[in-house]
């Protein structure tokens, strides 16, 4: 047995979505990372299907464009709600364009995707990702951390210690726990997630069919997405991304999952919407019991709990690996101030507030969904199908999708733009044309109005700005010497519109102030950032 000891800035325990993602950026930020995965080989089926536009902007980060990429796809279609009958309860707008310029809904293939994401880490020589190892011990002191792991081996859903097998150190500056749902990490510093109570199994039947079936080639198909709200069986039926199809059977009261979960069982519940076992494939069928639990705090010193480990909601929003996402992309800024000695620790308490609010939002709208959608009395259910046909009635029109929120944090609190999701438009900057990410750039960006450019921070705001990676950049629309051209107008509009000549946008692409006159614009610089960035 050989024991070996490792160095990093920082250890990612957990290669899920949300490790790798913590690898990737870290990582491309020239940090020494170790990544550590329990499994040898990455997890081959997908529990995510969809994401939304804010993922999109985060993976276009990455270079990854979601509107062309083999292995996302979106729909121009409603996302359907309707009851036993088929009577439309309600409507999602899953179809059209957010502020931010990507679409409200993605579909995507998440062994493909995570592929993707790993094949960007392989080739960054400062990532170590190793699979096959399991953290079993962990520790911390005002300088860094410590963790021990041990090979294992797996039988079927089992990994056990491997005999004999390799065992070692890694010391580390900080330490992600990106390890989900059972998180050691978050069990190592002494955090419990509480439990909302909110408890119900479902059957998710993930297939590739020979023949898409859509709305054109088969009535039962009411959308490409739609989620049926019969009592009898509660049902899930929407995309899996490019060549799939996904399926989600609600498990009845008094029936067990397992039973359900089998191959027959499912043929015969997807049979209704024309699946044939002769002709399309099954790829998995598995029991999955869905839940709410949210962590109180998700940092413990050197240790920060991303993803699953601080938050688990029910998949009926499609939100869980996109708030895994959002955590990340979040703290990645703070921890690289950090790291590099320029940001106070203060920046990740604050990670934590915002974050915690921000998916608990989620975890209470997606088991509100449930609430609605997981009604099995025949009298509630007619009840509530009342109810929501009239409203329907009376306002036909799709629900917008809801952006996420956050705590409150490292934004100007009483801003009504702040703590929001910046736009995007269509820019000029530098020679090129396109989304104002790819074209200007990314990080801190301060926008200012071409017409309030000597409006400005003191030089003293401007150094701290620019240990921050800050950049100040002029906008306006043709011929008004701005730095960037406003080709459509979207940001002259939009700054209009609230009345204010100044935004100040966070790598996260979050708003964290506005203003509208030179003292305005450095007592919200100073309330924001002030001592966050020694
Ligand atoms: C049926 C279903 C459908 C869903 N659909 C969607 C959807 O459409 N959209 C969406 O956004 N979300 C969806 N979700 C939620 C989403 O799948 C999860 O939120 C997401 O996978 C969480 O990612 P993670 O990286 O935090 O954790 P995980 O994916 O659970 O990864 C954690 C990793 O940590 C490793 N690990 C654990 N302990 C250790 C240890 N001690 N040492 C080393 N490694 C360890 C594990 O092996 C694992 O690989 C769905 C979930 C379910 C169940």
């Amino acid at each position: 047995m050989s024991n070996s000891v490792d160095e990093a800035d920082v250890l990612v325990v957990g290669l899920g979505p949300a490790g790798l993602l913590s690898c990737l950026l870290l990582g491309q930020k020239g940090y020494n990372v170790i990544g550590i995965d329990r499994w040898p080989d990455p997890y081959p089926l997908p529990r995510a299907v969809t994401f939304d536009h804010e993922i999109a902007r985060i993976l276009a980060s990455l270079g990854i464009n979601s509107n062309n990429d083999p292995a996302i796809d979106y729909h121009d279609d409603r996302y359907l709600w309707v009851n036993k009958d088929r009577e439309i309860l309600l409507e999602v707008d899953w179809q059209s364009t957010a502020n931010d310029g990507w679409r409200n809904r993605y579909w995507f293939d998440q062994p493909d995707l995570e592929e993707r994401l790993r094949g960007i880490v392989d080739s960054l020589p400062n990532v170590r990702m190793w699979q096959g190892y399991e953290i079993n011990r962990f520790s911390q002191d005002d300088t860094g951390v410590t963790a021990d792991y041990h090979e294992v081996q797996v039988d079927g859903i089992i990994a056990t210690p491997k005999p004999g097998g390799k065992t070692g150190t890694v010391n580390a500056k900080y330490v992600i726990g990106a390890d989900g749902a059972n998180s050691f990490i978050r069990r190592a510093v002494g955090y419990e997630l509480t439990d909302l109570n909110f408890y119900y199994d479902w059957v998710v039947v993930d297939t590739t069919p020979a023949v898409m079936p859509t709305p054109q080639n088969n009535p039962a198909y009411l959308s490409k997405h739609f989620q049926i709200c019969d009592p009898a069986r509660p049902t899930t039926v929407v995309p899996g991304g490019p060549g799939h199809r996904r399926w989600e059977f609600m498990v009845l009261p008094g029936e067990d999952p397992q039973e359900i979960a089998k191959p027959e069982n499912v043929w015969r519940l997807m049979e209704p919407f024309g699946m044939d076992p002769k002709k399309d494939k099954l790829d998995r069928a598995v029991a999955w019991r869905f839940q709410g639990k949210f962590l109180e705090k998700w940092n413990a010193g050197r240790a920060m709990m991303v993803g699953d480990a601080s938050h688990l909601m029910p998949p009926f929003a499609g939100e869980g690996m996109c708030a895994a996402f959002r955590d990340v992309f979040n703290l990645m800024w703070r921890l690289d101030l950090l790291l590099k000695g320029v940001g106070d620790y203060k920046l990740i308490d604050q990670w934590s507030d915002e974050r915690r609010e921000g998916s608990k939002w989620y975890i209470d709208f997606s088991m509100g969904l449930g609430g609605v959608i997981c009604i099995t009395d025949e009298k509630e259910a007619a009840k509530r199908d009342a109810a929501m046909i009239a409203e329907y009635k009376a306002n036909p029109r799709p629900v917008d999708p809801h952006d996420a929120l956050l705590g409150e944090g490292t934004w100007d609190s009483g801003d009504k733009l702040a703590g929001k999701p910046s736009i995007q438009g269509l820019v000029a900057h530098g020679g090129r044309t396109g989304l104002f990410d790819d074209t200007v750039g990314r990080g801190w960006m301060l926008l200012s109005a071409i017409d309030a450019a000597d409006q400005q921070l003191t030089d003293t705001q401007l150094a701290h700005f620019a240990k921050a990676g800050g950049r100040v950049v002029t906008i306006g629309a043709r011929k008004t010497g701005a730095s960037v051209l406003d080709i459509e107008g979207t940001y002259g509009q939009w700054m209009g519109e609230n009345k204010v000549s100044h935004v100040l946008v966070r790598p996260d692409y979050y708003v964290a102030g506005t203003a509208s006159s030179a003292t305005e614009l450095q007592a919200m610089f100073d309330r924001v950032i002030g001592s966050l960035v020694k």
